[in-house]
C-alpha cells in the first residue's frame, strides 16, 4: 500500500471541489511546471519578473479570475484561490504579480469604478495588455494606512496629486497606479497613468525577499489628473481595505502552495538522503517534523476551502480573512524554515526551492497586514476592544 503521507492532500480536500475548479487549478499547475519553474531561479537571482509571461497568465484566465464580464473568466472564488495556490507553489513573487493585477487593481475598478473606467481598463487588464499597481503604503505609514499623507487637491477642472508611496509591487512595470490619497481629509482612490507629468516609479532593489517581483516607489510631484480619474465609489479607507481583503484571500490560498512545495521537497530529500547508514526519513525527529508540516497544511486547506465557499455566497467577513491569511502564511513560514533545516547545507542553495520560499514568505508574512496586525484585528473581533488605534 502506498504511504498515505506521500499525499499532500491528506484529507482528500480535492473531493470538496467542483470539477471545473479542479480543471482550472490543474491547467495552472501544468503551466507553472512547464513555463515558470524552468526560469524561476534565474529570475530570482537576477531580481526580475519575466514580463513576457504576462500574456500567458492572462490566457489562463488568472487576472481577475473571479470577476464577471469585461473579458474576465467569471470563475468561483474557490477556483481563483486554487489558481493562486498553484502559482505560489512555484513562487510568491509570481502569485503577487497576479494578485496585484486582479485583486488590487481590477477589483477596485470593478467594485468602485464608473462604467467608463470599467470599459476602458478591465478588458485590457484581463488580457494582460494593461498592467496596474496599488499604492497605499507610504514611507511613514504601513500598518496604519489611515495616517497616509498623499494629498489630492481639487483644482476645479482637475485634481492635483502630491506624495510618495513605497514598497509598491510592480510599480516600475505598471501602466497605471491605483493611488490612495486624501481629498478634503478623506482617503480616496485615483487612477494615475504612468505618462502623467510629475509621476515616477523608482525601483527598490537590494531585496533579500520576493526577488522574482519588481518593487518600487511611486513619487508624485504636482501630478494633474482629470476629474474622471477618481474612482467614484472609492471614498474612505474602508474601500481600500476591501481591496486588501480580496488580495489577502488569495494570499491565504497561495501560502498553502509555498508550504506544500517545501513539505514535498523535505519529504523527498529525507527519503533519499542517507546519514548514519539510513535514510534521514527513518529517524523519529525527521518523521515528526514531516507529520507537523502535513498537519498544518491540511488545516490550512480546510480553512481556505470553507473561506472560499463563504466568499462564493457573499458571506465572507474580513476578520475571517485575517485569520486565514495570518495562520496560513505564519505556518507556511515555519514549514519553510523547518524544511530549510532538514535539507542541511543543500537547503541554502537554489538547487532546491525551500530557501527561496522561506525568504519570500518573510515578505508575505509582512505585506497586506502583518502577522501581528491580523492578530490584533482578530483580538478586536473577539473582545470588542481595538488595541491598535492611535
Ligand atoms: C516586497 C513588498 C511588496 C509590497 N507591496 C505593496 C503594494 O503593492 N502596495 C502597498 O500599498 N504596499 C505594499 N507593501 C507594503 C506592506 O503592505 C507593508 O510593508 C506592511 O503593511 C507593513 O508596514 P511597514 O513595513 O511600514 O511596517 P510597520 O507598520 O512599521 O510595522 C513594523 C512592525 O511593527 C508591528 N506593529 C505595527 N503596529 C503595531 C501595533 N499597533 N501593535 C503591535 N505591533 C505593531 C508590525 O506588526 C511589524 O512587525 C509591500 C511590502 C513588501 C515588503
Amino acid at each position: 500500500m502506498a504511504n498515505p503521507l506521500l499525499k499532500t492532500d491528506f484529507y482528500d480536500v480535492d473531493g470538496l471541489f467542483e470539477e471545473e475548479e479542479l480543471l482550472a487549478r490543474d491547467e495552472v499547475r501544468r503551466w507553472v511546471r512547464e513555463r515558470f519553474m524552468p526560469i524561476v531561479e534565474h529570475c530570482y537571482r537576477d531580481g526580475e519578473f519575466p514580463l513576457e509571461r504576462a500574456l500567458e497568465l492572462a490566457k489562463l484566465g488568472t487576472f481577475g479570475a473571479n470577476l464577471h464580464g469585461y473579458g474576465c473568466a467569471g470563475m468561483s472564488s474557490t477556483a481563483y484561490g486554487l489558481m493562486m495556490q498553484e502559482l505560489e507553489w512555484c513562487d510568491s513573487g509570481l502569485r503577487s504579480f497576479v494578485s496585484v493585477q486582479g485583486a488590487l487593481c481590477m477589483y477596485p475598478i470593478y467594485a468602485f469604478g464608473s462604467d467608463a473606467q470599467k470599459e476602458k481598463y478591465l478588458p485590457g487588464m484581463a488580457e494582460g495588455k494593461i498592467l496596474g499597481c496599488f499604492g497605499l503604503t507610504e514611507p511613514d505609514f504601513g500598518s496604519n494606512p489611515g495616517g497616509l499623507l498623499a494629498k489630492a487637491e481639487d483644482r476645479g477642472s482637475h485634481y492635483r496629486l502630491n506624495g510618495a508611496k513605497m514598497w509598491i509591487t510592480s510599480s516600475p512595470l505598471a501602466h497605471f497606479a491605483i493611488v490612495w490619497a486624501k481629498l478634503d481629509g478623506k482617503i480616496c482612490g485615483f487612477i494615475v497613468e504612468r505618462e502623467r507629468e510629475g509621476f515616477s516609479t523608482p525601483v527598490q532593489d537590494r531585496k533579500w525577499s520576493l526577488r522574482c517581483s519588481v518593487t518600487g516607489e511611486i513619487v508624485m510631484q504636482d501630478v494633474d489628473i482629470p476629474k474622471e480619474n477618481l474612482l467614484p465609489g472609492a471614498i474612505g479607507l474602508k474601500t481600500a481595505l476591501a481591496c486588501l481583503s480580496q488580495a489577502r484571500y488569495g494570499i491565504a490560498y497561495g501560502a498553502i502552495g509555498a508550504a506544500a512545495s517545501c513539505y514535498e521537497t523535505a519529504r523527498d530529500y529525507t527519503l533519499s538522503r542517507i546519514q548514519f547508514g539510513k535514510p534521514l526519513a527513518s529517524f523519529q525527529l525527521i518523521q515528526t517534523k514531516l507529520a507537523n508540516m502535513l498537519t498544518e497544511i491540511t488545516k490550512a486547506q480546510m480553512l481556505c476551502w470553507r473561506l472560499g465557499r463563504l466568499k462564493d455566497v457573499g458571506k465572507m467577513d474580513f476578520a475571517q480573512v485575517s485569520m486565514a491569511k495570518r495562520n496560513n502564511v505564519g505556518r507556511a513560514l515555519e514549514i519553510a524554515r523547518t524544511a530549510r533545516d532538514m535539507l542541511g547545507a543543500n537547503g541554502i542553495t537554489d538547487e532546491y526551492p525551500v530557501g527561496r520560499h522561506m525568504m519570500n514568505l518573510e515578505t508575505v508574512n509582512t505585506y497586506e497586514g502583518t502577522y501581528d496586525i491580523h492578530g490584533l484585528i482578530l483580538g478586536e473581533r473577539i473582545t470588542g476592544i481595538q488595541s491598535y488605534g492611535g
